[in-house]
């Protein structure tokens, strides 16, 4: 099946890019984000205002404020825009911003903001859980469903493994497994599965050789001195060069670029 989200089709046999920096730090950092991704040809803007952090002291995201930045940033590029919902009394404010509510891989089986982001009818995407498996996290979109809404694209982000050189380990066999158990579009996030911005590109390629419908990669405009996931993120340079490297891998798998 394929959602719609504005003029942008995700899945049933079309291609997309998400692009973006990880956090919104400010609105000159998000705007310009938000030009290059436009720029480079992706079609939907990413960026969140609240941030899942593993320290309480490490940055926590500029909140509302960065959701206006993100509306500002649409109305100027036309992108369709996603945001992180950490909680279910977030939703109502986030889904006057974005277009699509996104839940990270700690929440995926938090069973109430499921429920609860199924109730809004916004599109979602549902982020792989750290230590999940398939089974698992098919359940989890299904806590989605269950409230009426379809909405729902499933998002690859790496698994823990025992294996350290990389951030998570990114299981590409999600993506035809997934295929073969359900109709919801599977795009794939290589970069907090590789955690390390030189592995980027070469796990985006093997994503959109396996049947990814679409990948959500990290740019930042100055990577050095961004405030979350700099390590991961790609230049505005590199993004550009890796989404016209994808568009021609996508347009060989016999995909529609959206
Ligand atoms: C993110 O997309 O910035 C994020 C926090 O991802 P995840 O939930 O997959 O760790
Ligand atoms: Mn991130």
């Amino acid at each position: 099946m394929s959602i719609t989200v504005d003029d942008i089709i995700i899945g049933g046999g079309s291609f997309v890019i998400i692009g973006g920096p990880c956090a919104v730090e400010n609105r000159e950092q998000f705007l310009s984000a938000a030009r290059y991704v436009k720029e480079s040809g992706a079609n939907i803007l990413r960026g969140s205002a609240y941030k899942p952090r593993t320290s309480p002291y490490s940055f926590q995201g500029i909140e509302e404020e960065g959701l206006k930045y993100i509306y500002e940033a649409k109305m100027e590029t036309g992108l369709p825009t996603i945001c992180e919902v950490l909680d279910a009394n977030l939703i109502e404010k986030t889904a006057k911003y974005v277009d699509i509510l996104q839940i990270g891989a700690r929440n995926m089986q938090n069973f109430p903001l499921l429920r609860a982001v199924g109730k809004s009818g916004k599109p979602v995407i549902l982020k792989r859980g750290i230590a999940a498996t398939i089974d698992e996290w098919l359940n989890a979109a299904e806590y989605i469903r269950s409230e009426g809404n379809y909405n729902v694209i499933l998002c690859e982000r790496g698994i823990r493994t025992y294996e350290t050189s990389t951030r998570n380990t990114l299981d590409i066999s999600a993506v035809p497994v997934i295929k073969s158990r359900s109709d919801m579009p599977i795009i794939v996030d290589p970069s907090h599965a590789a955690g390390v911005r030189e592995y980027v590109a070469p796990l985006s390629k093997a994503a959109v050789a396996a049947g990814a419908d679409g990948l959500m990669i990290e740019v930042h405009p100055n990577p050095e001195k961004a405030l979350s996931d700099g390590h991961q993120s790609l230049n505005p340079h590199e993004f550009k060069t890796l989404c016209s490297d994808i568009k021609k891998l996508a347009n060989f798998m016999g995909f529609g670029l959206a």
